[in-house]
């Protein structure tokens, strides 16, 4: 039996499934029979023992789980929600309602500023449910460690649940909510774990069921035959022969560089990124280094931060965008109005804009580190919309010394004009993400509309196509730095859509290098073309994996033929 969902990367595995805990139920909103102090007392040993708890996990991982996890301790310790609980309980409610209105309120405070901080809210659930665990004397809900490797399956997975995942057990992750651009499916990506996302039959997964993880062809087969045990035994093989060959230029099988780069927030991934075949930095996000600041950073303070990004690559091509900020990203210093619609307001270059002297010590601090350092460093400007804009940003970057400008095609405005947008500049990087938010009109931060989110639609593809077309006719290179470059299949796609080079996270790099060896340009050409000639982005899925599948003598829309 076949269940379908949404693979992230292109990984395969075997395994038995573990279901994890479904999430506590709201607790009934009844007068408590215990005395108000009983209940405050309850109350008050149940955060304690979960911030305790989750200080503990903290200190046991490292990396981005350390973080999430002292984060989480912080919120559970917090006094103010502390004294809120108490005055419910003395309000008459039971511990476990009063914990549940106290995260709810908090939640709905953080969920209505957006942005990272709406992000932080699945962080309150998550808490809430731990501390509402602590109360019934239950496991909390969450991650099951039986000691030995299992296949996760889950309705959907908190941020810490995902952070602090163990690599050794866990041996693919399948979630019945989530799509391609979800929390989980990032994280996902970044680790390295095989998972598919919305895979809506999840409930029919049982405990102790075998069951073969194949996030190139979005399927989960359970109860696979012998034979096909043994083609994903095979497959996983080849898939660790591969990691393990030291990494080389991205290619077609025709030999026509496709030139692979890395996504980085900060330069402390430089490193890993090389190791695992990074070309140079197709995207380096600047605003994550200055999302805590509430002052602008000087010139000084960035330079610093540019030379470390660009010493770890040299003679490499490093593609700096500067900040982005506003919308999923605000940044204090630069974005101070509240907007009904951040995605749709003063972000990317238009903040920058109206903050001219923020963008003027960026450029400045830019071209001071690359003026000290070996990388080729060309920088891009996000959300640009008209070819004055474009031509604004050029003009500033190149009298402020940098020697490369481009700017981010992620506005279907600027991809339908992309050949004037491209005479005004040196070079366009798609952004997918935001490309796909505006085509499909579906904000990506939405987990309810994150099915339209998606960039194999073809009218996302035939707006790529569009500015293909504009660097091809006009000489001047077509990255794409959204996550799209990720998917070893769409990454086919998107160079038959004339797209030059592929920037993602750096997990995935192995995955598209191999996918991409597998096609030549004609067959790059025509999966553009059957994808552009699909209804929608299911079918251009599907109608792209049969041909690359025939190409390949394979059989079926469910083969496990690699890269797709
Ligand atoms: C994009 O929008 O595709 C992109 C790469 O930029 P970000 O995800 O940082 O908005
Ligand atoms: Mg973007």
């Amino acid at each position: 039996m076949q269940l379908r969902g949404t693979g992230v990367g292109g990984g395969i595995a075997i395994g038995r499934v573990l279901r994890m805990a479904d999430p506590l139920p709201e607790p009934v909103d009844r007068p408590s029979d215990r005395t108000p102090d009983v209940e405050a007392e309850r109350a008050a040993h149940a955060l304690v023992a979960t911030a305790t708890d989750l200080a503990e996990r903290g200190r046991h991982t490292g990396g981005a789980a350390k973080d999430v996890l002292e984060a989480q301790a912080l919120m559970a310790a917090d006094p103010t929600l502390a004294t809120e609980v108490a005055n419910r309980v003395r309000g008459g409610a039971t511990a476990e309602r009063a914990v549940f209105d106290a995260f709810a309120g908090y939640r709905d405070t953080l969920a209505g500023m957006g942005g990272y901080l709406a992000e932080r809210a699945a962080d309150l659930d998550d808490i809430s449910q731990r501390v509402r665990a602590q109360l019934a004397g239950v496991a909390a809900p969450g991650v099951p460690s039986p000691g030995h490797p299992f296949v996760l399956v889950a309705r959907d997975l908190s941020p810490a649940d995902t952070a602090t995942l163990d690599l050794d057990q866990v041996r693919a992750l399948i979630t019945a909510e989530g799509g391609p651009t979800s929390h989980t499916a990032i994280l996902a990506r970044e680790k390295s774990v095989v998972a598919i996302v919305g895979v809506h039959d999840a409930a029919t997964l049982s405990d102790g069921d075998l069951v073969i993880v194949d996030a190139g062809s979005d399927a989960v087969i359970a109860a696979p035959t012998t034979e096909q045990v043994a083609d994903a035994e095979r497959r996983i093989a080849e898939r660790a022969a591969i990691a393990a060959a030291p990494p080389e230029p991205g290619r077609l099988a025709d030999g026509t560089p496709v030139p692979l780069l890395a996504n980085l927030g900060s330069a402390a991934g430089a490193e890993e990124a090389v190791r695992l075949g990074a070309e140079g930095v197709g995207l380096f996000r600047t605003e994550f280094l200055f999302l805590d600041a509430d002052r602008a950073p000087t010139v000084d303070e960035q330079r610093a931060e540019y030379v470390r990004l660009l010493e770890a690559f040299p003679g490499r091509k490093v593609v700096v965008r500067v900040l982005d900020a506003g919308a999923d990203k605000p940044l204090s210093f630069v974005n101070d109005d509240v907007e009904p619609n951040p995605a749709l307001g003063l972000r990317g270059i238009r903040a920058l804009r109206a903050a001219e002297p923020v963008l003027r010590d960026q450029l400045t601090a830019l071209a001071l580190a690359d003026a000290s350092t070996d990388a080729d460093l060309e920088v891009m400007a996000p959300m640009v919309a008209t070819v004055e804009e474009a031509r604004y940003f050029t003009t500033l970057a190149k009298e402020l010394g940098i020697r490369v400008a481009g700017v981010m095609v992620e506005t279907p405005a600027a991809a339908l004009i992309a050949d004037r947008v491209l005479a005004a500049t040196d070079f366009a990087s798609i952004g997918t993400n935001d490309l796909a938010q505006y085509t499909m009109a579906a904000d990506r931060l939405l987990g309810s509309v994150a099915a339209l989110q998606d960039p194999w639609h073809p009218a996302v593809l035939r707006l790529i196509g569009e500015v293909g077309a504009a660097g091809a006719g006009s000489g001047r290179p077509v990255g794409v730095c959204g996550e799209a470059a990720a998917d070893p299949l769409l990454a086919v796609v998107l160079v038959g859509l004339g797209v030059t080079s592929l920037s993602m996270s750096p997990s995935a790099i192995a995955d598209v290098r191999s996918s991409l060896l597998g096609y030549t340009r004609e067959d790059a050409g025509r999966f553009a073309r059957i994808a552009l000639a699909a209804d929608g982005a299911s079918e251009a899925k599907l109608a792209v994996r049969e041909a690359a599948s025939a190409l390949r003598g394979e059989s079926g829309t469910g083969s496990l033929n690699r890269g797709g």
